[in-house]
């Protein structure tokens, strides 16, 4: 535990390229946030790429509104992410069928 100049944030592991699941499902089923580890409110903020966006199925966890807007300004983050709100969202975990198993979390109330 030190002063890391850039910390990673509760839900990523060893870059902000690689989510760590464990966590993104505590965050999912607890309703923590991604980055500061602490209860989430309203809204509810989620970062993704613009296909993430237009797909409305993100795979990051839910965020603070500024915690999310400190997630997108940090050096690491990828530079095409966006951020939206919503009052609410569905945690989707992947089917046999789906080729991609991670889960996702589709914001229902868009705000
Ligand atoms: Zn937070």
């Amino acid at each position: 535990m030190g002063a890391a100049a850039d910390p990673l944030p509760f839900a990523w592991s060893g870059s902000l390229e690689t989510l760590d699941g464990k966590r993104v499902t505590q965050c999912a089923l607890s309703r923590i946030c991604g980055v500061c580890g602490q209860s989430l409110g309203r809204p509810i903020a989620f970062v993704g790429t613009p296909l993430e966006v237009g797909r409305n199925a993100f795979h990051a966890p839910p965020l603070h509104e500024s915690c999310a807007d400190t997630l997108v300004r940090m050096p690491a983050a990828d530079p095409s992410w966006e951020a939206v709100t919503t009052s609410g969202f569905e945690f989707v975990r992947p089917t046999r069928e789906d080729e991609d198993r991670r889960p996702t979390f589709q914001p229902n109330s868009l705000l």
